[in-house]
């Protein structure tokens, strides 16, 4: 099969049928064997009876239904577990993508190599003040802690090899992460392709300012992840020794200088308290990294790693 489309959706009723048929109209006029997967994250509208009807109708049309809503990131996750395509597709099911980019994305997969393809919204049909101006900023942001060169991480349009979806798992509210999900994950070709964004036709959007806030703390916890996860001595560790080192230090030098006047309260220099604060803090830091430890290896995934090739075994 060579193109698998991942839909994830909440309460889209309206759109469905039209982006069904537009999607069936592209993969005919180009030749493509295809499946669509429709993942219903807990709609509470009639989207899943619709999905019913459409699979009834057309057998390439799959459906996925949650027992309550979980959040796009897992609808994708669930998505990415069933697509058996060589080239994945994920898009938005609120016709703000466009499926006439599928065949220049899974070109751009199949034939020019990438691992990965991500969508850019670079004409956006958003409300200016609560998406565009913060999107941009975040954009930026997430641009230099990844060092992936995209300009829109979150898009909701992306095109994957099959292998990559299935190294990785998105959880949480990491959809926004995906490139860098992969990019953990060993797949180095990320590429970008200008897409055309539309405005939404029906229904409402499902994400508000929120998203910013919990944006940037999923950043700093992928971050984190990705670096630290499986050693978090390395990082906790070093940053209790150097405040503990420098505390000693300190201690050492109001020791000293004790002896060489006795007269001088040691409570009443600021170093005395520094150098508590330091030492406290040092031995804290340690013993976090001290269980982060325990914690990474009791966990199941603490040997996840991928093997890309293997000779004579
Ligand atoms: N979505 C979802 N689960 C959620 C929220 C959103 O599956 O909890 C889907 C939604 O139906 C749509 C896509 O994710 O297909 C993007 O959502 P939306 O269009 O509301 O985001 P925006 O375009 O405003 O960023
Ligand atoms: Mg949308």
């Amino acid at each position: 099969m060579n193109i698998s489309v991942v839909i994830p959706l909440f309460n889209e009723e309206e759109s469905l049928p039209e982006l069904c048929a537009w999607i069936q109209k592209v993969m005919d006029e180009n030749g493509f064997s295809y499946e669509i997967i429709l993942v219903d994250d807990g709609s509470s509208d009639g989207s899943w009876p619709v999905i019913e009807q459409l699979s009834i109708a057309y057998s390439c049309i799959k459906g996925i239904k949650f027992q309550r809503n979980y959040g796009k990131s897992a609808a994708l996750n669930e998505g990415f577990k069933a697509a058996k395509g060589e080239v994945v597709i994920t898009m938005d099911a609120d016709l703000q993508d466009s499926p006439d980019e599928i065949p220049e994305l899974r070109k751009m997969i199949a034939e020019d190599g990438y691992d990965m393809v991500s969508g850019w919204k670079k004409k956006r049909y958003d409300s200016t003040l609560t998406k565009n101006i913060p999107s941009k900023f975040f954009n930026a942001v997430t641009r230099r802690m990844s060092k992936i060169p995209l300009h829109d991480f979150n898009c909701g349009l992306k095109a994957y090899k099959n292998k990559v979806i299935k190294s990785i798992e998105v959880y949480g509210e990491m959809h926004r992460y995906i490139p860098v999900l992969a990019k953990w994950a060993g797949f180095k070709k990320i590429g970008e392709k200008i897409v055309e964004h539309r405005p939404r036709k029906y229904g409402v959007t499902k994400f508000g300012w929120e998203r910013f806030i919990n944006g940037f703390l999923d950043l700093a916890s992928i971050m984190f992840v990705g670096r630290f996860g499986k050693r978090p001595m390395h990082f906790f560790g070093s940053w209790g020794t150097a405040c503990f080192f420098i505390g000693l230090l300190l201690s050492i030098y109001l020791i000293i200088s004790k002896f060489v006047d006795p007269e001088y309260a040691l409570t009443n220099r600021p170093a005395f308290f520094l150098a508590l604060t330091l030492l406290l803090l040092g031995s804290q830091l340690f013993l976090v990294g001290f269980m982060g430890e325990l914690i990474a290896r009791n966990s199941p995934e603490r040997n996840s790693y991928l093997v890309e090739k293997k000779l004579g075994i």
